[in-house]
This record gives C-alpha cells, structure tokens and sequence, in this order.
C-alpha cells in the first residue's frame, strides 16, 4: 500500500514538473536573445530597462569601456554568458570580483568583437560611443546578427561599407537614434520608393537663438545643459553644437539610401515630434511622442511588434503648441559643415567625426574653448585629402591622422 503511494506521488511529480519544465524551456527558446555593447550608458542602461520591463530578453552579452562596478551590477541581475571590459586593469578586477559567477570575462578589441559576434544573440545593440563601434559592427553582421544601431558614428564614417556588408548577409539595420526611429516608423507600409524627403527635427539644443558672440564664454556645464533629452556627455556636447544633427544628417542618408540634400533639418524646440517623412504626393507622415528613448530602444528591438510602453503620453489637452523654426547655420556651422562633408563624401565625413570627438573631449577636459569645436572641424576638413571611397583601413588611418593633427596642432604634440 505504502509502495503505491509513493508511485503516485512519483508518478503526480512528473506529471506536474514535466509540463513546467517543458514551458520554461520553450520561454527561454521564445526568448530572444541580446547583447549590448556600451550597457553601462545611457542607451545601454535604458535597453537593459526595457529588457527588464519586457522579461522575455535574454541578454547573452554586455561590453562596457570601465565602468565595472555598474557591470557587475547588471551581470547579477541580467546573467550573461561573456562580459568584455575595455581596459585591461578593470577587466581582471571584474574577473576577480565575480569568481562565484559563471561569467567569460574578455578585454579590448577581441573582446568587442566576442560580444559582437557571440553565437547565442541575434541582436546586437551598438550603443557604444564613437568610431569604436566599427569593426564590432562588422564583425556582428559577418556573424548574422541584426544591428540595433545607436552609434551612429559606425554609419557616418562607414556608412559605404555597412549598408552593403548588412544587404549582402541579409541583416538588419534597426534605427535606435529618435529622429531615425521616427523616419523609420513613418515609412511602415512599403511606401519607401514615393519618399520625397526627410524632415528631420533638432531641439535647437540649450544655445538656440544664441548668435556667435554669445557663445564666447559657454562653459562645460552649460553646455552639458540640453533642454528636453537626458543623454551621454558626448552626444550632449555634440547637440548644444548641432554637430549632433549634422552626424544625423550623414546617418539618414545611409540608412534612408537618400542624399544629403533631401534632408532638411526643422528645428521644433518642444522635441515632440521626433522627425517626418514627405512623400511625392505631399503628404506628411509624423511619429510624435514624449521624449523617451525606451521608445525606439523597444521598437528596434522588438520590430515590426509594437508593445506597450510604461512612461508619459502626450496629452494634447495640455499641450499648447508645437513651434517650428529654420536653423541657424551660421552660428552652428557644424551642421553646414556636415552637410559639406555627406555631400562630399569619401573619407571627408570620417574627419569630420574624427576632429569633433577630439574637440568634444578637449573641451570637456576643459582645454579648448566652446566655440573651437566648429573650427577644429573646420581647420582638419580644409587640411585633408579626400579619398573616395575609403577602406575600412583607411578610415581608421583617416581617423588617426586627424587625431594627430590636432594634438600638434593644439597640444604641441603631447
Ligand atoms: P554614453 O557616454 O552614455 O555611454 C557610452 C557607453 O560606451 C558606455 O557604456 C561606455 O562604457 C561604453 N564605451 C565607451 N568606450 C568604450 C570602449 N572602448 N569599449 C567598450 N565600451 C566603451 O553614451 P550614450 O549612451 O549617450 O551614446 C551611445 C551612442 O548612442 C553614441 O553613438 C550616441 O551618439 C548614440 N545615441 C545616444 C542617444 C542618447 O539618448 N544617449 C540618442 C541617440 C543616439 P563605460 O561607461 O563603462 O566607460
């Protein structure tokens, strides 16, 4: 009698467990799965948010430049197989301080590349800042992963090279920027061959209706003051100076397969709509909403699924206006200096990226002043020597000659 109940109770277990474990297998199969280089900025931070809201994103690899303390955080709560650290030190640190985990720890560009390249992900979201993005970006479409493309410094300096290597392996180039997102939204319905053009909207940044003179003396917090966004140091300099909105331009053009010229930049200050499409026929099509980036994080990531989004809507009871105004290029002649630089193309746009990641730094280091951001740009563009269509070699050569140009230039070589 005794044995029989103990059969039953066996025979309950398995018919109890055997379906659960079957159900949490296929969720983890269902799940799709991530990696994120750049997890601990502010994309990457907000897509490990919306992974977390979502519960059904297997994030298989996080890379981050030094910042191992958040890392760690996010490898207990998020569970990836690899983990890469930039700098060397840090990365042994890391290794040591999660020794009861289950965690690769790499380091460098190999370790960009691994977690590029990792063979569990089907995504990988590059928001990562700067040229750095580059060769991980290739190596993960080699691989056959689907990008979702924050760093649009990949596609600015590369764009001739990513487009066809992401057409050529049959992946993905997901928009994660606003203003592509939007673009992107606005041509859901196959209507890309009637785009007539792109209106792509800029807040104007903290400076807007500033003339020159008045931005003499802007300081580093000031500068790192954006009206409507909450975003990196970097891309937050690049805004006040409307480079920001040039590397976009550049962006749209490779991702839209349009020209430079058919991308007017719209200043609408309320950052509520977050860029346009204008079809042959006239008809503009929008994508409007808060100022969120999860926004577009959740849709690259889930596309073409839309899902609900916690957060604020826009209410248009309470919404009074939505004001439209034309740039200032003279003052913010980096945008006029990006607009030279698409058109022209070649290594020209690399130079352009180039010398404003090094003036950005240098002015956040407090070593050149606000208004010599455009003209760095200005002074490395008039000095090089185009070459049409680059390699990926020489872009990074490109990029280095201007870093060094400007060091001798401004650093006396140091
Ligand atoms: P942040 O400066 O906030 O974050 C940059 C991330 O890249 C950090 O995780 C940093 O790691 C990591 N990183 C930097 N260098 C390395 C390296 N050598 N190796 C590995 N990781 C590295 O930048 P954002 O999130 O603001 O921007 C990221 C990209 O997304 C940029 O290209 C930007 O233009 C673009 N973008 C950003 C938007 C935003 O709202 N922030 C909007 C649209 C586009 P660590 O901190 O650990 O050093």
């Amino acid at each position: 009698m005794q044995k029989l109940y103990y059969f039953c109770i066996l025979l309950l277990s398995f018919a109890v467990l055997l379906p659960c474990t079957l159900i949490v297998k296929r969720w983890r199969i269902q799940m799709k799965k991530i990696a994120i280089l750049g997890s601990t900025g502010s994309i990457g931070t907000q897509t490990l948010e919306v992974a977390r809201t979502n519960g059904d994103l297997d994030v298989v690899a996080l890379a981050a430049g030094n910042n191992i303390e958040l890392l760690e955080k996010q490898i207990r709560e998020f569970h990836p197989k690899l983990a890469a650290v930039w700098n060397e030190k840090k990365a042994a640190e890391l290794k040591n301080n999660i020794q009861d985990l289950n965690v690769k720890v790499v380091t460098g560009m190999d370790g960009l590349l691994e977690v590029a390249a990792i063979e569990e992900s089907e995504i990988l979201v590059t928001a990562i800042v700067g040229m750095i993005g580059i060769l991980p970006t290739i190596e993960a479409i080699k691989a056959g992963k689907d990008i979702a493309l924050a760093n649009k410094e990949t596609l600015v300096t590369a764009g001739h090279i990513i487009m066809p290597l992401a057409k050529e392996y049959g992946v993905s180039i997901l928009p994660v920027d606003s203003e592509h997102s939007a673009i992107f939204q606005s041509l859901q319905g196959g209507q890309e061959k009637a785009l007539h053009k792109i209106l792509l909207t800029a807040s104007g940044g903290p400076f807007r209706g500033r003339k020159r003179e008045e931005l003499e003396h802007i300081q580093v917090e000031d500068a790192l003051k954006h009206p409507n966004w909450a975003m990196g140091r970097k891309i937050t300099i690049d805004s006040s100076t409307m480079v920001n909105k040039g590397l976009e331009v550049i962006e749209a053009k490779w991702l839209f397969d349009v020209n430079v010229d058919q991308v007017q930049v719209v200043v609408q200050p309320q950052s509520i709509i977050h860029s346009m499409v204008e079809y042959e026929d006239g008809a503009v099509i929008a994508q409007l909403g808060t100022p969120d980036m999860k926004l577009p994080i959740q849709y690259a990531l889930y596309y073409p699924e839309r899902r609900y989004l916690p957060g604020e809507r826009l209410d248009f009871e309470t919404l009074t206006q939505i004001t439209f105004e034309k740039p200032d290029m003279e003052t913010f002649y980096g945008l006029k200096l990006a607009y030279e630089a698409g058109r022209i193309g070649g290594s020209l746009p690399t130079v352009l990226n180039a010398a404003n990641e090094k003036a950005v730094a240098m002015f956040l280091n407090r070593e050149i002043r606000y208004l010599q951001i455009p003209e760095i740009i200005r002074e490395c563009m008039e000095h090089h020597k185009n070459i049409v269509n680059p390699t990926i070699p020489e872009i990074l050569a490109t990029e280095q000659e201007t870093y060094e140009y400007i060091l001798t230039k401004y650093k006396g070589g140091n």
